[in-house]
C-alpha cells in the first residue's frame, strides 16, 4: 500500500498491542508488531496474571487455619515457594504461547526485537532493519519507578524480580502504599513474610475512598503486616546475606529483601518520539485524543505508555477501539468513567464510581451509606475480619454514584455492582433488588439507613 510495507506496525505486544493487532489483522490490515522481552507484556508474564497466582497461593495459610474451626484438623501444612514459582512459569509460558499463536493465526508478523521510531513512516528494529508502515501504533506499557537515587538503591528490588526470587524472604521490607505495594504485602504475609510496608503518605492506597483506605491498613496490621505511614526509606545497606534500610525518622528495618513500589512511568525513553513533536502530557505518558490518536496524525498510543487509567482491561478495550476506528470504519471512541477496579489485598477491595470526597466535591448533595459486619465464615473460624461496605448515592437523582467493598470476593461483586452503577441504577433500584442469602453482596441490596447525608454547604 503506497510504498508501505504494512499497513499497520505496533510496538510493543502487551494487553492492548496485541488486542490492536489482531482486531486490524481480523480487518484485513497487514500488520507486523515487535516485542523486546515477551509476548503478553505485562498483565500476562509479570502483573496481573502471574501476581493473582500468587495471591491464591497466599491466601491458603488462612484456609488452612480457618478449617479447624469447621471441624478439620489439617497437619502442620509446609509451604516451598521454589514449586509455587515454577508452576507459575508454567502457566506464564503457556499463556505466551496462546497469544503468539492467536498472533499467527490472524496472519500478524511478529517481530522478537525492541523497535523505536525513525520518522513518523518509519520502525527501526534492533538491528538496524527498517520497516515503513502506514500507520503507527505505540503501546509500550509502563516500568518500575524506583523513585530518586538514595544510598544502596541498587539493592531494592521492583515487582519484576518480585516474581523471580529464588527463595521467599523471611522479612521483606516494601516501599509504596499503591494498589501493588499492597499486594506483594498481602501475598508476601500470606506465605509467611515478616511485613513492613513503608509509605510516604497519610495512608495507604491514596485516590481510593478514606474509609476503605483506613479499614484495609486495619485489617492489614491485624493480619501482622506493619504499616508504616509518613516515612520513606533514605537508604539499603547490605550486610552479608541481609539488608538494613534506612527510615526517615532515623530507624532502621532489618530484611531479606527491600521492594519497591512506588509507581510505574510510561515507556517513552528511546523510543524516538521526541524528534518527531509527539506531545506528552503533564503525567508523563503520551497525549492521545479520545480515539487515541496522537499529535501526530498517522501516529496512536494505547495503555499504559498514555497514562490514563493503567488497567489491562482498559489497554484492551483502547486497543481494539483503535482498530474498529482506522480500519473497522466504526469510529470508536472510549469511555474512562465508571472503570470498576480491585486491589487483590486480604481482604480484597472491589471499587466503581466516585469516593466520598469526589462525591462531595461535585454534588450538592450526597447520601452515604456503609455498613461493617463480621462475613459469615468467620463465626465459626474465629477470625478477627470485618468487611466494609459502602455505597454513595446523588441525593438530586437517586443515583448510585459509588460503590466500595472491603472484603471476601470483593473484586467478584464489583464486576456485577459496576454493571448497575454503569447503567445508572438508582438507590431504588438496589433496593428492589431481591437479596441473595446468606451472602455478603446481599448488604448491598439491604443498607437502609443513611449514615450521613450532606447538602452544598456542608461540603464547604
Ligand atoms: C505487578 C502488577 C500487577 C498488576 N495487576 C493488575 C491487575 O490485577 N489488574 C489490571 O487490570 N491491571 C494490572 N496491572 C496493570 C496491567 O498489567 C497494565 O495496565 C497492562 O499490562 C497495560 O497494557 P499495555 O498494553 O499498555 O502494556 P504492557 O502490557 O506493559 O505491554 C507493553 C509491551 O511492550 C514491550 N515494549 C516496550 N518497549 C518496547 C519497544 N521499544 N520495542 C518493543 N517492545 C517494547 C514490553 O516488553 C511489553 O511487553 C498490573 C501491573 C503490575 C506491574
Amino acid at each position: 500500500m503506497s510504498g508501505h510495507d504494512v499497513d499497520l506496525f505496533v510496538i510493543g505486544a502487551g494487553s492492548g498491542g496485541v488486542r490492536a493487532a489482531r482486531v486490524a489483522a481480523g480487518y484485513g490490515a497487514r500488520v507486523m508488531i515487535a516485542e523486546e522481552y515477551r509476548v503478553g507484556g505485562t498483565c500476562v508474564i509479570r502483573g496481573c496474571v502471574p501476581k493473582k497466582l500468587l495471591v491464591y497461593a497466599s491466601r491458603f495459610s488462612d484456609e488452612f487455619e480457618d478449617a479447624a474451626g469447621y471441624g478439620w484438623s489439617v497437619p502442620e501444612p509446609t509451604f516451598h515457594w521454589p514449586a509455587l514459582i515454577a508452576n507459575k512459569d508454567r502457566e506464564i509460558a503457556r499463556l505466551e504461547t496462546a497469544y503468539t499463536n492467536t498472533l499467527e493465526r490472524f496472519d500478524v508478523t511478529l517481530v522478537k526485537s525492541r523497535a523505536a521510531l525513525e520518522d513518523a513512516h518509519t520502525v527501526r528494529m534492533a538491528t538496524g532493519a527498517h520497516v515503513r508502515a502506514e500507520t503507527i501504533l505505540i503501546s509500550t506499557g509502563a516500568w518500575p519507578h524506583l523513585g530518586p537515587k538514595i544510598p544502596g538503591l541498587e539493592h531494592a528490588i521492583s515487582s519484576n524480580e518480585a516474581f523471580h526470587l529464588p527463595e521467599l524472604p523471611r522479612r521483606i521490607v516494601i516501599q509504596g502504599g499503591g494498589y501493588i505495594a499492597v499486594e506483594f504485602a498481602c501475598i508476601f504475609a500470606g506465605l509467611g513474610s515478616k511485613v513492613a510496608l513503608i509509605y510516604r503518605g497519610e495512608n495507604i492506597l491514596r485516590g481510593f475512598d478514606d474509609d476503605v483506605r483506613e479499614h484495609l491498613r486495619n485489617e492489614m496490621r491485624a493480619r501482622g503486616i506493619t504499616v508504616a505511614c509518613g516515612h520513606t526509606v533514605v537508604a539499603i545497606a547490605k550486610l552479608g546475606d541481609e539488608f538494613i534500610a534506612r527510615l526517615s525518622d532515623n530507624s532502621a528495618v532489618t530484611a531479606d529483601k527491600v521492594m519497591f513500589a512506588i509507581g510505574r512511568r510510561p515507556n517513552v525513553t528511546g523510543l524516538g518520539i521526541e524528534g518527531l513533536n509527539i506531545e506528552i502530557h503533564e503525567h508523563a505518558g503520551i497525549k492521545v485524543d479520545e480515539y487515541s490518536r496522537t499529535s501526530v496524525p498517522n501516529i496512536y498510543a494505547v495503555g499504559d505508555v498514555t497514562n490514563r487509567v493503567n488497567l489491562t482491561p482498559v489497554a484492551i478495550r483502547e486497543g481494539h477501539a483503535f482498530a474498529d476506528t482506522v480500519y473497522g470504519g466504526k469510529p470508536t471512541p472510549v469511555d474512562h468513567s465508571n472503570v470498576p477496579t480491585a486491589v487483590f489485598s486480604e481482604p480484597e477491595v472491589g471499587v466503581i464510581g466516585l469516593t466520598e470526597t469526589q462525591a462531595r466535591e461535585r454534588l450538592a448533595k450526597v447520601d452515604v451509606y456503609k455498613t461493617t459486619f463480621r462475613p459469615m465464615k468467620a463465626t465459626l473460624s474465629g477470625r478477627n475480619t470485618r468487611t466494609f461496605m459502602k455505597l454513595l448515592v446523588d441525593g438530586a437523582t437517586d443515583r448510585v454514584v459509588g460503590c466500595h467493598i472491603v472484603g471476601p470476593d470483593a473484586s467478584e461483586l464489583i464486576q456485577a455492582v459496576g454493571i448497575a452503577v454503569k447503567m445508572g441504577a438508582t438507590k431504588a433500584d438496589f433496593d428492589a433488588t431481591m437479596a441473595v442469602h446468606p451472602t455478603a453482596g446481599e448488604e448491598l441490596v439491604t443498607m437502609r439507613e443513611k449514615a450521613v447525608s450532606y447538602g452544598r454547604a456542608a461540603a464547604k
